[in-house]
């Protein structure tokens, strides 16, 4: 009688409830395990301190590209590879910039990622100052010319770390956009959540095709005091870059695996990216990211049996100025329909608080028991499925891999991100061990299952909004 009230619903989520209970075990426990383990913390702080920063071309990042591989030998890590690809690099020369007038005052710079050098004397001119990108754009014709450019605009801070791209236009289409105006430099306030003044670099727009302009960021409050200054009056300002560029460098996507027990050739793919910028050690960016991803892979790789599915851990070579996405869809396009899951942590190492799924997932009972597993982390599972995991796995993602995004807490991230200030005592140990948690219970339950992401996302009913 009992057993003719169950619907057939029912029935199927009692059975794979009781199918799923073995792995929510085992994922919990490695949960538990990882709040208390120090690989990630050890990672950071080798990676940190034995290379410092790593800016692609750079002899550091030929370093580093030795210490990953000597990592994953030593964390057992199996399938070791080394992937080249082409990637012309920049090295940064002096530095500087003063205001000229109405008084002489030095500015704290830091020349934008692959921005092109001043002459070597420097250039001095009026100043041109904008409170938005957009203002820019909009100034009338001719009111650029000669000029040196300064953008104002500030960044929001946000948990989500949103501000970062509406803010981020400044950098990455400013001095574009001011080179066609004629402008003859820029300088935009750093794109930084901070009040300090030590200045963000980043990338902006670069390559032999592009016109561009000498571009250089600095520090919040000096920005505040320009835009204050010329509201009183004309400015001029100096501006000095250096810089040398390699047509013919290389760069590296290294990888290694915790190889699957029962299905080896389905693949699920997460990592960090290993370059970092030459200011700072690359702390938060992302040598967190790095330790996070391999700390969890070597967790699960510890257990006396490996789950079913292969989990590899790349550290990818050039995220900064790019090239590795490109890269590492370009080596293993073939091998596109066996990635299950993608998925990168690059956000730094502040605590996880939302995990965004591939769409179309979050009702299966496997993803339920994941839910619950997270739950003491206090992570929740996000309503919005995942879109964009990671800048170095957008090139999978547009293959159509299905990705994941574990969303760290970026209030802080945007005061340190890509500044001399990204330094191991940023990191806090207990939210790392929280990181490394999260990784890596959710990761065993994909990969000890049969769960089809894509399967699930044209099954899913299309987003009404
Ligand atoms: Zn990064």
């Amino acid at each position: 009688m009992f057993r003719t009230l169950l619907t057939a619903a029912a029935v199927s989520a009692l059975l794979t409830g009781t199918a799923f209970a073995q792995d929510a075990k085992t994922a919990s426990a490695l949960r538990d395990k990882a709040l208390r383990d120090y690989t990630a913390w050890d990672i950071t702080e080798d990676l940190t301190t034995s290379i410092g920063p790593r800016l692609v071309g750079s002899p550091a990042m030929e370093r580093a590209k030795d210490w990953g591989v000597a990592k994953f030998k030593a964390l057992g890590f199996t399938n070791i590879k080394v992937e080249e690809f082409a990637k012309p690099s920049w090295t940064r020369g002096e530095e500087s910039a003063e205001l000229v007038a109405p008084y002489p005052m030095k500015l704290g710079i830091v020349g934008l990622g692959r921005t092109v050098p001043t002459a070597p004397e420097g250039v001095e001119a009026e100043v041109a100052l904008f409170k938005t990108f957009a203002d820019m754009v909009a100034a009338p014709e001719g009111a650029l010319k000669g000029k040196i450019v300064v953008i104002t605009q500030p960044m929001v801070r946000t948990q989500e770390g949103t501000g970062y791209g509406v803010a981020g236009i400044s950098r990455r289409a400013g001095p574009t956009e001011a080179a066609k105006r004629g402008a003859v430099g820029v300088l935009i306030r750093s794109i930084s959540t901070s009040d300090s003044t030590v200045p963000h670099t980043g990338v902006t727009a670069f390559g032999d095709t592009v016109a561009t302009i000498p571009s250089a960021a600095i520090g919040v409050p000096e920005a505040e005091q320009l835009e204050r200054l010329a509201a009183k009056g004309p400015l001029r300002i100096k501006l000095k870059l250096a810089s040398t560029v390699d047509a013919n460098d290389v760069a590296w996507n290294i990888s290694g695996e915790i190889k699957g027990s029962e299905k080896p050739d389905e693949v699920i793919v997460i990592g960090g990216h290993l370059d970092s910028w030459d200011v700072g050690t690359g702390a938060l960016d992302d040598a967190t990211g790095i330790a996070i991803t391999t700390a969890a892979a070597k967790l699960i790789g510890d257990l006396p049996k490996h789950p079913k599915r292969t989990i590899r851990v790349v550290m990818w070579g050039s995220e900064e100025s790019g090239g590795s996405s490109e890269a590492y869809l370009e080596a293993h396009k073939a091998e596109v329909p066996k990635i299950v899951l993608a998925g990168e942590s690059d956000s730094g190492a502040d605590r996880i608080f939302a995990l965004k799924l591939p769409a179309g997932a979050g009702a299966h009972p496997l993803m339920q028991t994941a839910a619950g597993v997270l739950a003491p982390l206090k992570i929740y599972v996000d309503r919005e499925p995942s879109t964009h995991g990671g800048a170095d796995i957008s090139g999978l993602e547009s293959a159509g891999v299905p990705s994941i995004s574990l969303e760290q807490d970026a209030s802080r991230y945007f005061d340190y991100h890509h500044t001399a200030d990204d330094t191991l005592n940023k990191v806090r140990p207990d939210e790392l061990a929280q990181n490394v948690a999260a990784w890596a219970s959710f990761l065993y339950l994909v990969a000890d299952s049969d769960i089809d992401f894509r399967a699930l996302k044209a099954a899913a009913p299309a987003a009404t909004h």
